[in-house]
């Protein structure tokens, strides 16, 4: 068993930076670990990444964060799922809820029972069962109630926030627990005879040794990718989504809705994202198919108030570092790797990744065993979020440009494939290993984007047809009534975020 550590050091004070310091400082003992985060204002962060998915409350959670304080810190609203606008063709919308769709009727899953019912016409529009997706239409929202038979249970959900307020929370937080906070530019690296960091010299001159590092430096990868040489896997072959211009707006009509929205466009796609105190705007897109003028045209044509500040644009690649873990060195956030963000992904993966360090790092740095098991465990959740975003570009019957002509007839890769192989014929779905998103959200996808099975799963044929047609019936009516007298998402901001109208 390796030494214990001593002290760990943290490259990079973005949203990745922060999160770990605090879930470190939270969990170690900082008198016999110490943790320095090092950061250079002049380098600064992202800072976008605005809007969550529901494991983020597990992360508060683990900090022992009060969800009201959160909410004020951070100026945050509540999320019920996305919106798609224009994604399956022009003209269409559909919701991907948090939640479940219904529930399982014992061993046989709702899926196979809705559709059974739809391919005789005689089931309700899939959100119909989704209280997450009615209380959206409905602009409300509440906290999911206890009890187990109600659609209230099984209301899930997460927070838009302003990143930068987070990543400030999430400091004076870490601070408190004993992290230091180094500032400066780190401008070379000791590197020990096998190659493992010894330390990171500042400009200034200064000197921090440990034994045991976190790149969180941003698109850069500074530790892993240039001093360890780990490479880059390229994934824009499937996501060929390379920059991203973004500004914030004043709110509209529309206020403050409890989902995020993305809007397809010819090129790309646009989001918004409702905060309290302002919405958050921007275009992701693909260089070799849209000019940045001509994007930035687009973003500002089509925002609901007027620009509070000058639109910031951002260069990136879809793909993964081909190990996270090398050495004595941890990505986390951009320096790991990067999907873009259509389902808001970034934050959790830096959650998994901390979460997983946290099983394994005490033991005083990680065994081989565990570095392979970490990288492999990394590798399937950065794979199977990709999959699930090329569903969303690769099936539609949008073939109005180029953009979407090459999307909807590429390959895709061969787990993907499979996956859709089995779901046309059967109707079946699965969640691989631990993977992240559930049979609900490939559900709400897949029939979304237009994909809908030839047959359904046989299992359904273990509930008589008249019985599964009333209890769905019964779960979309109850479905509905709970919803419309769910409060507005309005009173939640107020009562629980002590927020001003
Ligand atoms: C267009 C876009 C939209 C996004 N939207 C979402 C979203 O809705 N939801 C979501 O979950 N995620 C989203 N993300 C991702 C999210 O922004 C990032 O995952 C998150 O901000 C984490 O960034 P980071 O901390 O890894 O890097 P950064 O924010 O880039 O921070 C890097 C840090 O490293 C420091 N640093 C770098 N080099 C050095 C050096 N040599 N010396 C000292 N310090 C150094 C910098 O000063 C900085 O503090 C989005 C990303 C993009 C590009």
């Amino acid at each position: 068993m390796s030494a214990p550590l001593s002290h760990i050091v943290i490259v990079g004070g973005g949203t990745a930076g922060w999160m770990a310091a605090a879930a470190l400082a939270r969990v170690l003992d900082t008198r016999t670990i110490a943790i320095t985060l090092v950061e250079s204002e002049a380098i600064g962060t992202v800072g976008v990444g605005e809007a969550t998915i529901p494991p983020i409350q597990a992360f508060n959670a683990l900090l022992g964060l009060d969800e009201s304080e959160f909410l004020r810190a951070t100026r945050g609203t509540a999320k019920l799922g996305i919106e798609f606008v224009d994604w399956r063709a022009q003209g269409t919308r559909y919701f991907h809820p948090f939640g479940t769709h219904g529930v399982d009727f014992g061993a046989i899953p709702f899926e196979a029972v809705w559709q059974r019912a739809r391919l005789t016409g005689k089931a309700a529009p899939l959100e119909a069962y989704s209280i997450c997706a009615e209380a959206a239409r409905l602009g409300r929202f509440q906290r999911p109630v206890a009890s187990g038979n109600n659609p209230l249970a099984h209301i899930g959900y997460a927070y838009h926030f302003d990143a930068a307020l987070y990543a400030g929370f999430l400091r004076e937080k870490a601070e408190h627990w004993g992290v230091r906070r180094q500032e400066g530019r780190i401008v070379s690296v000791e590197q020990a005879e096998d190659g493992a960091i010894a330390a990171v010299a500042l400009e200034s001159g200064a000197r921090i040794g440990a034994d045991f590092f976190i790149d969180c430096s941003g698109f850069r990868s500074y530790l892993l990718g240039d001093i360890l040489g780990v490479p880059f896997e390229d994934w824009g072959r499937w996501l060929p989504n390379d920059r991203a211009v973004a500004v914030p707006c004043a709110l509209g009509p529309e206020g403050r809705s409890p989902f995020t929205r993305s809007t397809a466009r010819g090129a790309g796609w646009q989001w918004r994202i409702p905060l309290q105190h302002r919405v958050g705007n921007g275009l992701v897109y693909a260089s070799d198919h849209c000019t940045d003028v001509a994007a930035e045209t687009l973003l500002l044509s089509n925002i609901e108030g007027a620009p509070l500040g000058e639109p910031r644009f951002l260069r990136f690649r879809a793909g993964r570092r081909a190990r996270f873990w090398e050495k004595n060195c941890v990505a986390l956030g951009l320096a790991s790797g990067f999907l873009e963000p259509l389902e808001s992904t970034s934050i959790h993966l830096v959650q998994a990744g901390i979460a997983r360090l946290l099983e394994m790092l005490p033991v005083g740095g990680g065994t081989p065993a565990d570095i392979r098991r970490y990288n492999r465990l990394m590798a399937t959740e950065f794979e199977t979020i990709r999959d699930f975003l090329i569903l969303h570009f690769h099936a539609t019957s949008r073939g109005d440009t180029d953009y979407w002509r090459r999307l909807r007839t590429m390959a895709v890769p061969d787990a993907l494939a499979e996956r859709l192989e089995i779901y046309r014929a059967s109707g079946r779905l699965y969640r691989e290993a631990d993977e992240l998103f559930s049979k609900t959200s490939w559900l709400a996808v897949l029939h979304g984007q237009g994909i809908d099975p030839r047959g359904y799963d046989p299992i359904a044929d273990g509930m008589p047809r008249d019985e599964a047609e009333a209890r769905l019936a019964r779960i979309a009516e109850v479905t509905g009534l709970a919803a419309s007298r769910m409060p507005s998402h309005a009173a939640f901001l107020r009562d629980a975020a002590a927020m001003q109208a």
